[in-house]
């Protein structure tokens, strides 16, 4: 139960992402006129993918999920490890801030950071670190250390607080859902108080692009206005912009609430990387403590 709960999340992002590569940086008109509407994972887009392809999110996901396995009780410097093993294999497709504190970094990812973000002119609320973060969610069960664990990761390329503050939101339904809860009720508690609480009613009046805030819009948004998770990942994935970052967002999310078992197999079985989706599944599974 709990480990198809787990196994749906890795998988959504992996999905969500394969299907929102096809239409990245696209307008919806543009999409529209091209694709008539993306349903399937049929790869193209703007880097040209295979079809099962994913991209930098799924990418750092998995960086994220191989650094908490190597050392679960310190994972963050094993987490630095394993971007830059993936920055090393030169990925088409690094977002501006990660690669700014990439070329910037010299031993520490904190001060890295810290530095890029003056060197953006202040800007470092990207979607990066947020779209990164769940496999913490799906690792430990305890509230507090999911808190610590994922503002640090996000605070080793985004230093803005807006950005952390995304990420902490999202594992925190992430972390209810882990426990059964129901996902409209988990949005409703983790966003009250928070900026995300006024617009949850209304279709965002923002572009879907990487600023975490407009990203965390568009991904509450197709989680509270969609059935099944086809819907969520399909509906993120034709509103191009940032739309494979988006989809895979809201599509860990979805995945974790409907289960691996109710994910069309459509989609499963186009992904490239399954198998190693799934060993990372079995063994972020294994170090979880409460299941
Ligand atoms: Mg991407």
């Amino acid at each position: 139960m709990m480990l198809n709960k787990m196994k749906g999340g890795l998988f959504g992002v992996a999905i969500g992402d394969a299907l929102g590569g096809t239409t990245e940086f696209m307008s919806k008109e543009e999409i529209i006129h091209k694709y008539g509407r993306v349903t399937d994972i049929i790869g193209g887009g703007c880097w040209d993918l295979i079809p099962g392809e994913t991209t930098d999110d799924t990418a750092m996901t998995l960086a994220v999920a191989k650094g908490i396995i190597a050392n679960p009780n310190e994972p963050i410097e094993e987490i630095g490890r394993e971007f830059f093993k993936w920055f090393k294999t030169n990925p088409k497709d690094v977002g501006i801030t990660i690669r700014t504190v990439f070329e910037n970094y010299e031993e520490d990812w904190f001060e890295a950071a810290k530095n890029v973000h003056d060197l953006l002119g202040g800007k470092s609320a990207g979607n990066g670190s947020l779209m990164r973060c769940l496999p913490i969610a799906l690792a430990y069960s305890e509230k507090k250390k999911i808190d610590e664990l994922t503002i640090l990761q996000s605070k080793m390329t985004h230093y803005d607080d807006i950005a952390s503050e995304a990420g902490a939101i999202y594992n925190h339904i992430a972390y209810r859902l882990l426990k059964g809860e129901d996902l409209r009720t988990s949005i409703n508690l983790e966003t009250k108080g928070t900026n995300y609480e006024a617009t949850l009613d209304s279709v965002p009046d923002c572009r879907p692009d990487g600023y975490v805030v407009n990203t965390m819009r568009w991904v509450l948004y197709w989680l509270l206005t969609s059935d099944t998770f086809e819907e969520v990942v399909v509906g993120a994935a034709n509103m191009g912009d940032d739309s494979d970052t988006i989809a895979a967002i809201a599509g860990g999310l979805k995945g974790i609430e409907v289960g691996f078992n109710e994910i069309p197999e459509k989609y499963i079985n186009k992904l490239v990387d399954r198998e190693l989706l799934a060993q990372m599944s079995n063994a972020l599974y294994d170090i979880r403590d409460n299941k």
